[in-house]
This record gives structure tokens, sequence and C-alpha cells, in this order.
């Protein structure tokens, strides 16, 4: 029987979570809990500029949302660590001092401007530019420059050679040596390269399974090649399918807002939902849509995640939300409810309404935002009654209809959704009218409109004192 699987998610903390990585963290997870494995979460930070505290915090706060729990990591710390890479420098140095001593890497010290020239000649003339390996064989640094100024870069083996691996998700893919060439794994400041700092982490933490997006199955190879120079024996991979944005074209931080997993909490999506909506991109079982957080511990594998692209589908995640909120205790989604109202400037916290009002606006809100701009109906004080409503349910005969309940409903001495009911049921029968001809006058009055919830729900939910106001209000009005 394999070992537990030691799986990663390595983000580079540079702004905020991207879905991409949201979804890349996920299955990880997953898969981790699944097979009784570990989850890791390594920052990759050797952006200096971009990779602040804050993004840093963007990060954990996107996890933590998502309900995505690393083993190891920040926060969690554990054998491995440290688990930011900018903590790392020492072990980097080390594993390029050990190639350079073998022969596998070497000092370079062409400048920038140099090879920018050598790069720009070679595109112009219709080339792919390559290192041309000018510093490979020097054995002391150029007269006037220092060992401390100069890159790492890796020796690529002569040959002919081809690297190679089979992917979980890809299946078998190689690329010739030829087409490699002597990349830089350390920068003159010590700070790793992506490739190089990714495979020494990747080793020196026990990862089995390496999971990324497909971006990076171009760098696998390279990473390959280091493994070969350091005698170790690779982990698996898997390259995850890309995924696109409404528009059909890669989602990116840059054309696309909802690549920003905080928007979605931002703007009432239920992180259930999100989860789910994300997993189901470039991953599937059967034709289930709702899938639970169980489910998913259950069936998930990257045996299983597809080639094809996932593409954003607004409409899908709405509605998933939508059944997750209909799915979650009524508590919970009161509870998450409760800051969209305050956004709002209500201070509805411990008000016995939001657990109804949940009940009665889940069937039609799709979001929490949307359920909080129609139940701001209830915590305002007045209401703006719709012209052409007022004008046909608050005249004539209706405003003696709206004045025998007023009355009704004020001499109750609680107001629960059966009694109030049951006031508009006797002023109906006392009157001989249809129960509608007297509910939709209430309607108008509590809602300024026609449509809301049931009679007996829609005056519970504005509360006895606005209620009675607001039916006052357009009795006034109604002369
Ligand atoms: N730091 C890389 C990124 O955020 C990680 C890629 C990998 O998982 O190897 O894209």
């Amino acid at each position: 029987m394999p070992s537990a699987p030691r799986v990663r998610f390595a983000p580079s903390p540079t702004g905020y979570l991207h879905i991409g990585g949201a979804r890349t963290a996920l299955m990880n997870f997953l898969q981790a809990r699944r097979h009784g494995g570990t989850f890791i979460l390594r920052m990759e930070d050797t952006d200096r500029v971009r990779s602040t505290t804050e993004s840093v915090q963007a990060i954990l706060d996107g996890l933590n949302w998502l309900g995505i729990d690393w083993d190891e990591g920040p926060g969690k710390e554990g054998p491995h660590a440290p688990y930011f890479q900018t903590q790392r420098l020492d072990t980097y140095k080390k594993h390029a001092d050990q190639l350079i001593a073998e022969g596998k890497a070497y000092r370079c010290y062409c400048t920038r401007a140099d090879l920018d020239a050598q790069r720009e000649a070679t595109e112009k003339s219709g080339g792919f530019f390559k290192y041309p390996g000018t510093c490979r064989e020097l054995k002391a640094p150029p007269p006037g420059r220092r060992e401390d100024e100069a890159v790492i870069r890796f020796k690529m083996p002569s040959g002919d050679g081809t690297a190679s691996f089979v992917d979980k998700a890809l299946g078998a893919i190689s690329k010739p040596y030829s087409d490699l060439d002597d990349w830089v794994m350390l920068r003159a400041d010590g700070i790793p390269l992506y490739n190089f700092g990714c495979v020494i982490d990747d080793h020196l933490m026990d990862i089995t399974l390496v999971a990324r997006g497909q971006e990076h199955v171009n760098s696998t190879f390279p990473q390959l090649m280091l493994y070969q120079a350091l005698g170790w024996t690779p982990p698996e991979f898997a390259h995850l399918p890309l995924i696109l944005g409404p528009d059909r074209e890669k989602l990116s931080k840059r054309k696309h807002p909802e690549a920003d997993v905080m928007l979605h909490k931002r703007t009432g999506i239920m992180p259930e939902a999100l989860n789910n909506f994300v997993i189901r991109l470039g991953w599937s079982h059967g034709n289930d849509e709702v899938i639970t957080r169980d489910q998913m511990f259950e069936w998930f594998d990257f045996a299983d995640v597809g080639t094809t692209s996932g593409v954003w589908n607004p409409e899908k995640l709405l509605w998933l939300n939508q059944q997750w909120m209909k799915l979650l205790p009524e508590t919970t989604v009161a509870e998450r409810l409760v800051p969209f109202l305050e956004a709002k400037g209500f201070s509805v916290q411990g008000d016995s309404r939001l657990v109804p009002l949940v009940r009665a606006l889940r069937e039609r809100a799709r979001t929490l935002e949307e359920m909080a701009t129609t139940a701001s109906l209830y915590f305002r004080k007045g209401v703006t009654l719709d012209e052409k409503a007022a004008a046909k349910h608050l005249s004539g005969d209706s405003l003696g209809l709206l004045r025998k309940v007023r009355d009704g409903i004020a001499a109750l001495p609680e107001w629960t959704v059966e009694a109030l009911d049951g006031v508009v049921k006797s002023v109906s029968e006392s009157s001989a009218v249809g129960m509608g001809k007297v509910a939709q006058p209430v309607r108008v009055a509590i809602t300024g409109n026609t449509t809301s919830p049931g009679i007996g729900e829609t005056l519970l939910l504005a509360g006895r004192d606005e209620a009675l106001s607001r039916i006052d209000a357009a009795l006034t009005r109604g002369g």
C-alpha cells in the first residue's frame, strides 16, 4: 500500500487569492484528507516588492474563508519549517554551492544589458533565444567582477537526452534537452528563482505529488533536470486544466474581477457554494451539481481531472449559491446575513426576525446581498409606495378593509403568522370579499408593492410598531 500522500499549495502571494489558486488548494486539500495524508502550505514569497504582509494575509484569509485547512505551514509550523521561501535562503545556497562543486551549476557574470542585446538580436532574426553558455567554463570571475555579483545557472547535461514524465492529468509528456537552456537558479542576492526554490522545497518537504495549474507544465522539465542532478527521486505530477472566464479568455486578475476569491464573499456568495463551483471547474462526478464537502472527500481523485478547460458560468454560481442557502441551516444563513444588513446601516444583531426573513426570502434571493436588499424593506422606517400599486389598492373600498385589518391586528395579544393570517381571513369572511382583496392593500401598505411573502409573514417581518405605522400612513394618504 502506498504511503499517505504529502501534497502542497505553494502560492506566490502577490495580491489576493485567485480562483485558480483556490482550486489548486482545494484539490490538494481533498486529496490529503481522502487518503489520510498531509496538506502543506508554502509561501513562495520571493517577489520582494509584491509579496507583502498584506498579500500573505490575503491568501490566508481566502483559504480560511473557504475552510481549506493546511496541516503544515504559516501559523501551524511543522517538521519542515520555515514555510516561507525568503526564510530558507541558507538552504538554497547550500544546495547551489553543492551543485557548483559537483560541476552541475556555475556562476554567470553576464549583465542584463548583454543578455537583452543578445535576445533582441536572436529574436529579430526570427530565432528563439537560449542562453549560449558564455560563462559555463569560467573558473574565476572575469576581471573587475566579483562572485557575489553573479547569478547561479544550472548546467544542462550535454547530449541528446529527453526530459519526460507521466502526468496524472495529461498523460506522458516529454521535451528534448535541446529545448532547454542553462536556467538561472539563484539570483545574486540569494533569492531563488521559481524552478530552483520549488524543487528544493518539494524534496525537503517530502512532497509525493505536485498538483498545480497547467501553466506550470513547462517548468516541470527544468525541474526534472534538477532532481536528476541532485540524485533525488521526483514526486508525481498532476497539471490541472485551465480556467477560462465567461468570455472564454484565460481567467486573469487583470481582466476578470471574479478571479478574486474574496470578491465573492463581498457579493454574498457562500463559501460552500464557491467550493462547489470551483471543484467543478475541471473535475466532475457523473451529473452531480450540488456536492457537499463530505462527498468531495469521498469522490475527489486527481485521476478524474480532465484536460478540458473549465469555463466560468456566472449563472451556475448564482444557482449553486441559492441551493446552498436552502441547504444550510436557517440559523447559519441568518448569521451570515447580518454583516450585509449592517453594511446597509441596520443594527440587526440578535433581531428575532432574522431567521423568519431567511425562511421567507431564500426561495428567491440568489445571494446574501440580494437577500439583504430585499430584507432592508423590513428594517427601514417607512416605505415608498409604488404609485400604480397605491392607486389601485389604496383607494375606495380597499381602505375600509385595510382599516379593519389594522384594528384586528393591533388588538392581537401576540403576533404570529397564524394569528395575523387569521385576522385577514376573518375580515375577508365578514366583508364577503376574497382573501386577496383584503391582503393586497395590506401588502402595498407594508412593502409599497404587490409582491411579498405571505401576508402574515410580511406583517411579522415588518414588526408590530412599524407595520401599524405604515398602515396608518397608507390610510392617511388614502384619505
Ligand atoms: N509559486 C508558484 C505559483 O504561485 C507555484 C507553482 C507550483 O505549485 O509549483 O504559481
